[in-house]
């Protein structure tokens, strides 16, 4: 008997299948054995036997047969380890021949024996004997017709009677299967889909239940839940007199399951069939500790289970259906949390184009901010602000955005951009703002003189006109396609707390203004881990002001500018502080390079001089004069703090200002101060001197006392490696990752977006470094960093705040040397959230 034989057995409610020696189906119809459901006889192939098969050691097919009565029909069906990496279609009603065919007709019908037999010929012509499918094509509609037709091009194909012998049968049926699997295109195929080199195919032999015959027979699958939103709903297809998938097949005239509005039911058709298979599910449900599709057939009224697979789902429903069956007490909640891909949250976070909706692509980018938008294409930010007053949708489209098209920005409904990479402006800004964008879309070919914007296969699109960008696929698209709005339900927030539960990293959000704190206090961020100061500055009205101090002759012409510019910062930092409610909330002193907030063109510079009452050729001179070849790399981030100390000196007034009134009504706010692009020692001396000086020059004006921490952020290789010098006069190190990455690498943060995909497509870099941390060497840097700095400073707080901070493998790895937090973008932090919970469990 083949009971003995681990490689060819008798499903038995006793003896368990593991995926990995029999696949997903031997396994999961063992389990549905021992729950005693009416599954039919099955014996299991495993990977070892199938494997034999293809290298033509055939097992003994007279064993598998005599597992079952005489004369029954069979299938075959593939079980690999995950049902996704696919396999070879099922054959059904083996075991079909001349005599066989004269008995069902007799006991089943004419009509019903021919479409038997007609079906299983035709799979073996097509997968055995090989033959060409066409062949088929013209066979008469008529069943009994067909069968005749068929058999007879059978024969003149081969030369050779159809074979009678079920040995015979089930042998070539199984050979025909276990090659396919091994055929380089099933290979690639399920290669693509994450299978392993050497993955194995199991079969099944099943007795065949016809789904043909007197009474209600027929086919089908049924569900408890909605695929879309995971919601409690009986969802399937059934199809009267039919076998296999064909009540899934397009066109089918299938009932539906449930009666409802659509049309005739099972329900109706089949009362207590239609009771017993809902059960069936539910039991499931309960016992495999997952939500199933259950495969069946009815046989006069009875009910049989094929098979059971996991409900596919979208995201949404993925977060439903993992909280449901935690809330019913089938899982527990931490097993509720690992069940939810952290990458699919995004698309709840934003609305997305409708799976189904048709795209007609016309280029691609990188897929720099999540979510889709559509709009009218607008070529300025002025253009976005003037389609924003008028309540049009429009997508700001740029060649690559500067500091100067914020208020565009804010205006748009979605950002495009020909240049930059995942850390150039419109990314982080789009990021932090939850605006759709795709940068480096490098094949379109923007003209801004007539407004046009030609795609890769010469289609002209002109400022007006109707596009989408999808900033989660990266693909830009003609026109409007049909869209998903974002939901944050019941059931997203319960996890977000099942997950925080477990979690042991803490999760900060970058924040720039009152909005962005608003967002990342919505999401549950556990503070502020940077907020950007020069983006408040971007305001037309405050630039002017921060204008004036850049283009300041005297000290006191500047002390002037600043002495405008503190109010505004005090008041937004006092909001800042409030809406976080005592959380952290960690700024980050100015940063860029002063120039990057001058006019660049001749109308700004016009403007600029008529707002200072200098002639242009003075303002041009002085822009020319601080022109540097490498702004990046040159006086930005505390090199400015050391050069022109009044700026950092109004920051820390305004920001002890704004503790003071925030403190008022609220818990103490404790400060952080982080000091951006420290490369040596001496620098944090001098910025630290200064700040405690305004610090004690506050609390004595104020008569009042607070607390502040001041940091440093670590984004030059120098700083890494000397980390042990700095942490002992900081109370944290923030490492920057954008900045650090592009120094590591020597790699233009805001130029790479125009070669990465070469770079990764051949093989250079795994992935977009400035995407998913590069834990070999910029890692190794952050490791270096860390120990060296926790060495001379054992109390200091360690974080991130690169872009990296919401990537769920780069969150493992900053787990892994011990950082206290990460912080990312405020959209992303339900992402990190859930990911840092699953490094946890
Ligand atoms: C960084 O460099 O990683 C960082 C967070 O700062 P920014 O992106 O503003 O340069
Ligand atoms: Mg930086």
């Amino acid at each position: 008997p083949v009971q003995n034989n681990p490689n060819t057995t008798l499903i038995t409610p006793t003896a368990p299948l593991a995926a990995n020696t029999h696949g997903g189906r031997a396994k999961c119809l063992q389990r549905l054995v021992r729950l005693d459901m009416p599954v039919p006889r099955t014996v299991a192939l495993s990977f070892e036997a199938v494997h034999r098969i293809a290298e033509g050691e055939l097992p003994d097919i007279a064993a598998i047969l005599g597992e079952f009565p005489p004369e029954t029909l069979l299938c075959v069906r593939p079980s690999s380890e995950d049902p996704d990496w696919g396999g070879p279609g099922a054959v059904l009603n083996i075991g079909m021949n001349d005599a066989r065919h004269r008995e069902v007709c007799a006991s089943l019908g004419a009509a019903a024996a021919a479409a038997l037999y007609l079906r299983f010929v035709q799979a073996y012509a097509i997968h055995v004997a090989r033959l060409d499918p066409d062949l088929f094509d013209e066979v008469s509609e008529d069943p009994a017709e067909g069968l005749a037709e068929t058999l007879q091009a059978y024969e003149a194909e081969t030369d050779e009677p159809f074979p009678q012998d079920p040995k015979e049968q089930l042998a070539g049926v199984l050979r025909s299967m276990a090659r396919a699997w091994e055929g380089t295109s099933a290979r690639l195929l399920r290669q693509a889909k994450g299978a392993p080199t050497d993955a194995g195919l199991g079969l099944v032999v099943q007795e065949m239940i016809p789904g043909l015959g007197q009474g209600e027979c027929g086919s089908g699958v049924l569900q408890l839940v909605n695929s879309a939103t995971g919601q409690p709903q009986v969802t399937g297809r059934y199809l009267s007199q039919s076998q296999g998938r064909d009540a899934l097949g397009a066109g089918a005239a299938a009932l539906y399951l449930a009666r409802d509005a659509r049309g005739p039911s099972l329900e109706e058709a089949a009362p207590e069939a239609f009771a017993a298979l809902k059960a069936h599910a539910a039991l499931m449900r309960q016992k495999l500790r997952a939500e199933m599709q259950v495969e069946f057939v009815i046989e006069s009224g009875h009910v049989h289970i094929l098979d059971g697979v996991r409900v596919a789902r979208s995201s949404r429903a993925a977060v439903r259906i993992a909280v449901q069956l935690a809330r019913d007490g089938i899982i527990t909640p931490q097993e509720a949390v690992m069940r939810v891909d952290p990458h699919a949250l995004t698309e709840l976070l934003h609305r997305q184009v409708a799976p189904d909706a048709r795209r007609d692509v016309l280029a691609r980018g990188i897929a720099a901010s999540p979510g889709a938008a559509s709009g009218r294409i607008v070529f300025t930010s002025a253009e976005a602000q003037a389609a924003a007053s008028r309540r049009e949708a429009c997508i700001l489209v740029r060649r690559e955005t500067s500091p100067e098209d914020i208020r565009g920005m804010h205006a748009a409904a979605g950002v495009l951009t020909e240049r930059g990479g995942i850390t150039s402006h419109a990314a982080v800004i789009g990021r932090g703002l939850g605006l759709p964008c795709i940068v480096g879309a490098s094949t379109l070919k923007f003209n801004k003189g007539k407004k046009t914007l030609t795609a890769p296969d010469g289609r002209v699109f002109r400022d007006g006109d109707i596009i989408t960008i999808d900033g989660s696929s990266g693909q830009v698209l003609v026109g409007q396609p049909d869209m998903l709005e974002a939901t944050l339900d019941d059931a997203f927030q319960e996890l977000m707390g099942w997950a925080d539960d477990a979690r042991d990293i803490g999760i900060r959000a970058n924040a720039d203004s009152p909005a962005d704190a608003q967002t990342a206090a919505n999401f549950d961020a556990q503070g502020i881990g940077l907020c950007r100061t020069e983006h408040m500055f971007f305001d037309p009205g405050r630039m002017t002001v921060m204008r004036e101090m850049i283009f300041a002759q005297s000290p006191s012409g500047r002390a002037a500018a600043l002495e405008r510019l503190l109010p505004m910062q005090r008041e937004d930092f006092t909001q800042l502080f409030r809406i976080m409610q005592g959380k952290p909330v960690c700024i980050r002193l100015f940063d860029p390079p002063l120039h990057e907030f001058l006019p660049a063109t001749r109308t700004g510079q016009r403007e600029l001089a008529e707002a200072l009452d200098l002639p242009v050729s003075d303002v041009v001179r002085r822009i020319e004069a601080m022109e540097e070849y490498n702004p990046m790399l040159g006086l930005r981030g505390v090199r400015l703090g050391v050069t022109v100390p009044e700026i950092y000196d109004m920051q820390a007034r305004a920001i002890f200002e704004a503790t003071l009134a925030a403190s008022k009504d609220g818990a103490p706010v404790v400060p952080e101060i982080m000091i951006p692009l420290v490369s040596a020692r001496r620098e944090v001396e001098l910025v630290k001197a200064r700040i405690d000086a305004v610090a004690a020059a506050v609390q004595a004006e104020q008569k009042r006392r607070f607390d502040f921490r001041l940091g440093v952020m670590v984004e030059t290789p120098r700083a890494c490696l000397r980390a042990a010098e700095f942490a002992p006069m900081t109370s944290f190190m923030s490492f920057g990752t954008n900045d650090l990455t592009q120094m590591t690498y020597g790699l233009s943060r805001d130029d790479a977006g125009r070669f990465m995909s070469d770079y990764v497509n051949q093989g250079v870099f795994p992935e977009d470094p400035f995407h998913v941390l590069d834990t070999d060497g910029v890692g190794e840097l952050l490791k270096l960093g860390a120990e060296r700095g926790r060495a001379s400073n054992p109390g200091i707080t360690l974080s991130i705040c690169g872009e990296h901070g919401g990537n769920p493998e780069s969150i493992a790895f900053c787990r892994s040397v011990g950082f206290d937090y990460v912080s990312c973008s405020p959209f992303r932090v339900p992402v990190a959230r859930l990911a840092a919970a699953q490094l946890a469990i």
